[in-house]
């Protein structure tokens, strides 16, 4: 999007403010499909906690998406968007059995990753397919927070477990219909990602009545030029050809099935946020935003360098400022930043915002949480209203005291 167009926007909607570009999550939706388009059975599954705002669910219901979910209020959430419960797949890690118990029950796809949670379900509902999370211990890259599937992490089911798996199989008489790994965020070599699907392969050919082979996401996505990102293309060469091999060896179509989160979304979003403050001091110049890590909280958990640009002065000679919020905490966007000269009242927009910022945020310092805006056919359209005060108070009790 244009910097006078998002401008426009946080003058119409007000700041903070997030920006969802729509074509840029078709586009994206489209390379995916496009990469893959030799597979007979291809599915993708969104993964909503990334951006979970119910008109983002619909923008990707229309596209054809599926939706990957990790609690039962997601679930929720994608029915009340119009997904019907055969386009959901529910992957929860450490969630109660009765919350696995009642997402079935709706006639979601269950995915298990965890023995004790196996051997029970199968024990009481032998008749509802499920599938198996495995963890193929391999390192795919990203920082420790968000890379899931080496060997300390308690994600999916260890693959030195899979005898235990059959052997609950063969005890409960229930029926697998799915292998699934997720090896985490940010894939950097897509040859171990081929590495690690060779371990999926090696794992589902155990079980004799598969429908579909899930590889997971954790798709890397640029942050700025020259950044590395999974080349999607050359995976779906790559992985197309190795997964078409495999259905002949083991006999039957497959479904392949990808739950990417933050290659749909993270590019197609824009935060928006005013300066109200310059700040010299005698080691840098800051510029303090009318926001802080309770809107965007990626650079302070993960480290994140989203690019930031300042729409009220695109052309401006640049600076160097380190950006801060507002939050009586060191909350710090971006250190010692080249930024087109900064004035205050000027609004700067953060890049890649759409994936895990706005899902993440909170009423941290008692602040409202953003308006979001849709951006469609050269429109905004706002997807939801910003908070008021009323929404602070909203199921708080003042009693006697
Ligand atoms: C979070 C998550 C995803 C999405 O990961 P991205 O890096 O955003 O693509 C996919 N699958 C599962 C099980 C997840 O928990």
């Amino acid at each position: 999007m244009q910097p006078k167009e998002l401008l426009d926007l946080a003058t119409t909607f007000g700041n903070p403010l997030y920006v969802y570009d729509a074509d840029k999550i078709e586009v994206q939706y489209n390379r995916l499909t496009s990469a893959f388009a030799k597979v007979e059975k291809l599915r993708i599954n969104y993964a909503m906690k990334a951006l979970s705002n119910i008109s983002i669910l619909k923008l990707l219901k229309n596209l054809g998406s599926g939706l990957d979910t990790v609690s039962i209020q997601e679930v929720q959430l994608g029915l009340h968007a119009g997904f019907t419960p055969d386009k959901i797949i529910f992957t929860p890690n450490g969630v109660s059995f009765e919350e696995i118990e009642e997402v079935a029950k709706m006639g979601v796809q269950i995915n298990i990753d965890n023995l004790s949670i196996l051997e029970h379900f199968g024990a009481k509902y032998p008749k509802i397919p499920v599938c198996i999370r495995i963890n193929p211990h391999v390192m795919a890259g990203g920082n420790e927070n968000i890379s899931v599937g080496h060997i300390d992490s308690k994600f999916g089911i260890s693959i030195y477990q899979i005898p235990h798996v059959l052997r609950i199989v063969e005890n409960t008489k229930m029926n697998i219909n799915g292998i699934h790994m997720h090896t985490g965020s940010d894939i950097l070599d897509i040859e171990v990602f081929l590495y690690a699907s060779e371990i999926l392969f090696d794992a589902a050919k155990q079980f004799k009545n598969l429908e579909f082979l899930d590889f997971g996401s954790g798709f890397k996505v640029p942050y700025k030029k020259g950044d590395i990102e999974t080349n999607i293309e050359e995976l779906g060469k790559k992985l197309t050809k190795r997964f078409l091999a495999f259905e002949k060896e083991y006999g039957r179509e497959l479904t392949l099935a990808f739950e990417p989160g933050k290659f749909l979304v993270s590019e197609a979003g824009y935060f928006l946020a005013k300066v109200n403050v310059i700040k010299q001091t005698t080691s840098t110049v800051f510029a303090g935003i009318d926001s802080g890590f309770n809107h965007l909280i990626r650079p302070m958990f993960y480290g994140s360098q989203h690019g930031i640009e300042n729409i009220s002065n695109p052309k401006g000679k640049e600076r160097f400022y380190t950006v801060v919020g507002y939050i009586c905490e060191t909350d710090t966007f971006a250190n010692n930043r080249r930024i087109a000269e900064i004035h205050e009242g000027d609004t700067l927009c953060f890049k890649n915002a759409g994936a895990y910022c706005f899902s993440m945020a909170s009423n941290y310092n008692s602040r409202f949480k953003p308006a979001e805006v849709l951006w469609k056919n050269g429109k905004g359209h706002l997807i939801r209203e910003r908070e008021t005060f009323e929404d602070l108070l909203q199921n708080q009790i003042l009693i006697e005291v």
